[in-house]
């Protein structure tokens, strides 16, 4: 259980980074910028605006680029759709861990109502309440295994930052860029 949990955890890591070229706008320096790690943050980002976790520098002068990196992130994401198979583990997500037990609810209380059952059928929904966890950690598993795939057969997604709710990954190894709803 432990080597699932651990193996689960390294899936659903992401690789923070940051490989694209960017304009310095205090030297004019152009060039990969130095990369020192990143940071948390907790700003909630809407509609487009971009989210940068990257903590990025010019290389020439020193000067942070953070704003430089969130244009970036809208210059080459805003184009890019979230695939369509993301679309689609999402909406699933949500009728799995929302609609069923909502649906199973209603059920269970008109039953009860009409005579059909007693109260005591609601305890089913305790195994919902059971189920839901396992049921969250598989979507998660699911949704997070696009970006373990790549065309060029060694994926290496590193994590750009949000683009409105979306995660912004670029491959490593290609160049291709991926923004997917998780
Ligand atoms: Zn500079
Ligand atoms: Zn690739």
């Amino acid at each position: 259980m432990i080597a699932f949990f651990k193996k689960y955890k390294e899936a659903m890591r992401l690789r923070h980074g940051w490989e694209v070229e960017l304009e310095c706008s205090k030297c004019g320096h152009y060039g990969i910028p130095a990369y020192d790690g990143w940071r948390s943050s907790r700003a909630l980002s809407l509609g487009n605006t971009p989210q940068i976790y990257a903590k990025v520098s010019c290389a020439e002068c020193g000067n942070g680029l953070k704003h430089e990196a969130g244009q970036k992130v809208v210059e080459l994401f805003s184009e890019i759709a979230v695939p369509s198979k993301n679309k689609i583990f999402i909406a699933w997500f949500v009728a799995c861990t929302v609609g069923i037990p909502l649906v199973l609810t209603a059920l269970i209380y008109l039953g009860v109502r009409f005579g059909l059952w007693g109260w005591q059928s609601f305890t089913i929904l305790s195994f919902m309440v059971i189920l839901i966890g396992p049921a969250i950690m598989f979507f998660n598993y699911k949704i997070s295994s696009m970006r373990r795939a790549c065309e060029c057969g060694t994926p290496a997604y590193i994590f750009m930052g949000l683009l409105g709710r979306s995660s912004c990954f670029r491959c490593s190894s290609c160049g291709r860029l991926l923004r997917m709803r998780d």
